[in-house]
């Protein structure tokens, strides 16, 4: 019985916290809408953050719009990460930790950002959606069911061209907002906020030149996650192994008894690869190999292969399949020399967040909040959130309702938005309340 009261009155009090929430200046869609107009694309192999001007276009407006939202602290580094601090509002802001909220500004190289049209499909009633502008671009239910969960929804694709760019400037909207809700809403007790949003996160530069001492958080969230109540604590860990295959060249002409040729070596190992443990074979929580590149030349050739697991003797394993790969292929070409480089990319960030279970429970319980299920997902692949971790800031990744991340499919939805924007509000209130 006594547990009913409590229910009820967490339910009466949650109702009356929304309809007495001041609702921001600018909806989240509005916002998001803006974002994606604006071409962020990095590129790959260049020398320099952010790898492509554009993107300090998107840093500034930011900067421009946090302080404008009353933000603190914000500044542009050298490298276009545009930092910001939203000040608590408790009696003693320094019992609660800083919580970081960070999400990238730039879209993927794969596809191009330039001239995003964002559609609306208004109220959704389920069944595939052709994209106009390439009706061969079709988001099927097939291969999307969570659409099946978006009925009624207002579903955001771009025309069939672009990719939309809600990963991650959902990330960007949906925080932006959560900083206009709270400053709207003084009731709304939260302790600091510190605020990242960083280019170049498709390309892997722009979390070197992250400066977490400056940003000040204990711990912090990447909102660059999908589907709705998604919340990841998990990466691979991931390794790169390349294999050289040294022969000898001389002119082919005289080249009888002289000549050895490392590519037939590179071609032996290549089949050696168990078909079952390839990334085209593989998902959930199964690690692969993957030999993705390599150069094939007489004198001598080479392969990369990367290495994922999620567990540390998963990677040791597939180390030593590989090596035991190029040790067969040794034995068979005596003349070529073979060697095995292996190097380390990044650990999975439970190894470390396992220590924080709170992390992951306050995500979740603020997801609850905002009227979602919680789920825990393994991400396959990294995050600039493992790299902060493993320097020292504890950073498990938020959903930001995104979904077909890279991709002209790519699609969000107005709820997508709004609940992700809820969860975040919730996030910091559930900090407030309960500590570290
Ligand atoms: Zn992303």
């Amino acid at each position: 019985m006594r547990k009913l009261f409590t229910l009820i009155a967490i339910l009466l009090f949650t109702v009356t916290l929304n309809a007495q929430t001041n609702r921001p200046s600018e909806s989240v869609l509005d916002r998001f809408l803006r974002y994606v107009k604006i071409d962020t694309q990095s590129k790959e192999d260049q020398n320099k953050v952010p790898s492509t001007e554009k993107q300090l276009v998107l840093a500034n407006l930011l900067a421009k719009e946090l302080k404008e939202l009353g933000a603190e602290n914000v500044r542009v580094s050298e490298f276009g990460i545009v930092y910001a601090t939203v000040p608590g509002n408790l009696p003693d802001n320094s019992k609660v930790p800083v919580i970081g909220l960070i999400a990238h500004m730039d879209t993927s190289p794969e596809v191009s950002g330039a001239n995003v049209q964002p559609i609306i499909h208004k109220n959704y009633q389920g069944g595939d959606i052709t994209l106009p502008k390439d009706t061969t671009q079709v988001i099927s239910v097939a291969k999307n069911p969570d659409l099946k969960n978006l009925i009624g929804d207002d579903i955001i694709t771009a025309d069939g061209t672009t990719l939309l760019g809600s990963d991650d400037k959902a990330g960007c909207a949906e925080i932006m907002t959560m900083i206009d809700i709270l400053r709207r809403n003084p009731q709304i007790k939260h302790g600091t906020i510190a605020i990242a949003f960083t280019p170049d996160e498709e390309v892997g530069g722009g979390i070197d030149k992250f400066d977490i001492k400056g940003f000040g958080a204990k711990f912090a969230y990447t909102v660059d996650g999908e589907e709705l109540g998604e919340i990841s604590n998990e990466t691979w860990s991931a390794r790169t192994a390349t294999v050289h295959f040294q022969g000898k060249n001389t002119h082919p002409g005289t080249a009888k008894d002289i000549m050895v040729n490392s590519a037939y070596a590179a071609a032996d190992f290549m089949t050696r690869f168990p078909q079952d443990m390839l990334p085209e074979t593989t998902e959930g929580r199964v690690g692969f190999v993957h030999p993705y590149t390599g150069t094939l030349d007489a004198e001598e050739s080479s392969v990369k292969i990367l290495l994922r697991d999620f567990e540390l003797s998963g990677l040791d394993a597939k180390e030593a399949l590989i090596k035991e790969m190029a040790r067969q292929t040794g034995l068979k070409f005596p003349k070529v020399k073979v060697t095995v480089e292996v190097k380390e990319n990044y650990k999975n960030m439970k190894e470390v967040l396992k220590d924080y279970p709170q992390l992951t429970e306050y995500a979740m319980e603020a997801t609850r909040r905002a009227g979602l299920k919680s789920h825990i997902r393994a991400i396959r692949g990294g995050t600039d959130g493992a790299r902060l971790t493993f320097q020292g800031l504890p950073t498990p990744n938020l959903f930001t309702g995104g979904h077909n991340f890279h991709g002209k499919l790519e699609f969000n939805s107005v709820r997508g938005l709004e609940k992700s924007t809820e969860t975040l509000v919730h996030l910091v209130r559930v900090f407030a309340e309960k500590g570290m």
